[in-house]
């Protein structure tokens, strides 16, 4: 059994589901593997038991090649599981239970990478950036980015979340909005004498749902989208409800000015709206061809054996927070985990995948120039 199994089952075995997190129980051991290999450890608690851990191998002054991973898992669901999730069953060829592929199998091989790598001598700084809170909104990796010096420099992110090791290079941003309409209650016998707050929040439902984002579209992401997703109103039948609450979900394209997109949303809610930002996180995206990506697509080719490419994830990463605090450096999202496995009942990652992906990460780091 390879050591990068070894390790993937060693995290499984200890819960981080979030909430309420204890991401300190995976951190503190591979921070301690960390530090015996040479790195420099530095953790950042978002809350007592909830560190974030920044590890450093090599000359700080240079940059680094950085690497992320998040240590907490979602629920398991109300639906049985088939094995024990907090086991790191092996079975055909695969390694079973929460986390496995979202994401502790990515982590797994970046320790161990790393570790390999610091072993050999190798010349490359390495930065590891392991994050609490990332299925809760990537609150680690905001967090961090929110503290000066936090980071040190790097030139390139590669941030292992699960896609069977396919390249991937963008996703769209997410933007989750509250707006609030106030009325006046009155009898329902006689709504005339109140303002009905959710009639202006059905009409403002409809004129936001028919915004098209200015017809922007992105050659590999497609189009932004926008859902009028959530909408409360009213306590019972005979009153006229004195408000309403409307939620809406919008991706992004990367480039997107967020506050200027946001402010025309609220426009079109209309002046009675009162706006509360719950998420706001960027796209991501990096030109394939842009030099340090176009020789990472060719290890990862060599390595795999295929030129295949995920190009794109449906989902956001800490490199929304973390991208932009390295100063906008090129990133790469790939690692062992299948996609389709993210937060699925029965979580399973390849075994080959974990090594492969080990593989792939040495070769980043011996490549990097
Ligand atoms: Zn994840």
């Amino acid at each position: 059994m390879s050591e990068a199994l070894e390790l993937t089952r060693q995290l499984l075995r200890l819960p981080t589901v979030n909430p309420p997190g204890d991401e300190g129980s995976c951190i503190e051991p591979l921070a301690a593997r960390l530090e015996a290999a040479g790195f420099a450890c530095r953790r950042f608690d978002l809350a007592p038991g909830r560190p974030n851990l920044v590890a450093r191998f090599g000359d700080p002054r240079r940059p680094a090649l950085a690497f992320t991973g998040h240590l907490d898992t979602v629920p398991l669901g109300e639906a049985p599981w088939i094995r024990d999730p907090f086991a790191g069953e092996v079975a055909d060829g695969r390694v079973h239970g929460r986390g496995s592929s979202d994401m502790k199998s990515g982590v797994a091989a970046i320790v161990t990478a790393a570790c390999r790598h610091a072993a050999a001598g190798g010349s490359t700084p390495i930065e590891i950036v392991l994050t609490a809170a990332e299925e809760t909104g990537l609150e680690g990796a905001r967090q961090l980015a929110g503290i000066p010096q936090s980071l040190g420099r790097a030139a390139a992110l590669v941030v292992a979340e699960p896609t069977g090791n396919l390249p991937a290079f963008g996703n769209r941003g997410t933007v989750w909005l509250e707006f609030t309409f106030e009325g006046k209650s009155a009898h329902a016998s006689a709504p005339e004498q109140g303002v009905n707050a959710l009639l202006g929040a059905a009409e403002a439902a409809l004129r936001l749902a028919a915004f098209d984002g200015g017809g922007v579209r992105h050659p590999v992401l497609g189009r932004p989208s926008l859902t009028v997703s959530r909408m409360a109103a009213g306590s019972n039948f005979n009153s006229v409800p004195d408000r309403a609450v409307l939620g809406l979900d919008l991706r992004p394209l990367p480039d997107a000015d967020l506050d200027a997109l946001i402010g025309e949303l609220a426009a079109l809610a209309g002046p009675a709206a009162r706006l509360r930002e719950v998420v706001r996180c960027p796209g991501l995206w990096t030109d394939p061809a842009e030099p340090w990506l176009a020789a990472a697509l060719e290890v990862v080719a060599e390595a795999t054996g295929t030129a295949a490419r995920q190009e794109t994830v449906p989902f956001n990463t800490d490199a929304a927070f973390l991208t932009p605090a390295y100063g906008g450096v090129p990133t790469l999202i790939l690692g062992p985990g299948e996609l389709a496995q993210a937060h699925q009942t029965d979580e399973w990652c390849e075994v080959a995948k974990i090594d492969e992906a080990v593989e792939i990460y040495l070769g980043l780091m011996r490549r990097f120039r």
